[in-house]
């Protein structure tokens, strides 16, 4: 299935890929949102496709301010509805109890322990029922990003995975934004070229790479939250 979806989607633009999807999988595959840039340009090719994709995002509860108002101007600007996943109140509750709220700087466990309870778990309710599963994620973004394929299959939850930005330029991301006039978060503006919940990223210096905000104070192997760790 994986290998006839690729050769179906080779050599496709990104719109026409999104196109596909809508007229053969419609209501069994879906678009994760955070916000981001690329996330942003996916969301714009599913509403001129007709929005019959659904499109999620994962409310992890330690957003930045900035991401809450492109969520909102989404909204106002597609007239579509974000299907939006908490994290379990129970969990976190715990979590925090035992913790304190920023436990995630402590160590590497409880960094992923606080991920697995606010994005994990939720992601696997979000996307649970459906056949594909749509992402932002660029080669360019990292070396981790670069290994993997525009087409792959997640074992790991079971779905395809299709990235129909694979190939593109962070200059093609933005070009693409300012000739559609699609709604974006400001703080790309401001040096952050990936960003997540925000005690966990920072702007990125000259010379670093896309994702060196993000979790900067750990072993840059480990910098990934696991919703885009792949098992093949
Ligand atoms: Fe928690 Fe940080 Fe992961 Fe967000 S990115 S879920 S705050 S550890």
């Amino acid at each position: 299935m994986v290998e006839l979806l690729k050769e179906r989607l080779k050599g496709l633009a990104a719109e026409r890929i999104i196109q596909v999807i809508t007229e053969e999988w419609g209501q069994k595959a879906v678009l994760s949102t955070s916000f981001g840039i690329e996330d942003q340009v996916l969301t714009h090719m599913v509403a001129q496709a007709g929005a019959k994709i659904d499109v999620f995002t994962l409310e992890t509860g330690r957003l930045f301010p900035e991401t809450y108002y492109v969520w909102n101007r989404t909204l106002e600007h597609y007239k579509i509805k974000i299907k939006t996943y908490y994290p379990q109140a129970a969990l976190v509750e715990e979590m925090v109890t035992q913790k304190g709220p920023s436990s995630f700087y402590e160590s590497v466990e409880n960094r992923k322990e606080c991920c697995y309870i606010r994005k994990i778990e939720p992601l696997r309710r979000a996307i649970k029922g459906y056949h594909i599963w749509i992402t932002g994620i660029r080669a360019e973004q990292s070396p981790n990003r670069e290994s993997m394929d525009f087409v792959e299959w997640d074992a790991g939850n079971q779905i395809i995975k299709i990235h129909p930005l694979f190939a593109w330029s962070l200059q093609e991301v933005e070009d693409y934004i300012k000739k559609h006039h699609i709604p974006y978060n400001p703080l790309h503006d401001k040096g952050y070229p990936s960003i997540g919940c925000q005690p966990c990223t920072r702007a990125i210096r000259e010379g670093e790479d896309f994702r060196a905000g993000r979790w900067w104070w750990e072993d840059k192997s480990k910098k990934e939250c696991g919703l885009h760790i792949t098992q093949s």
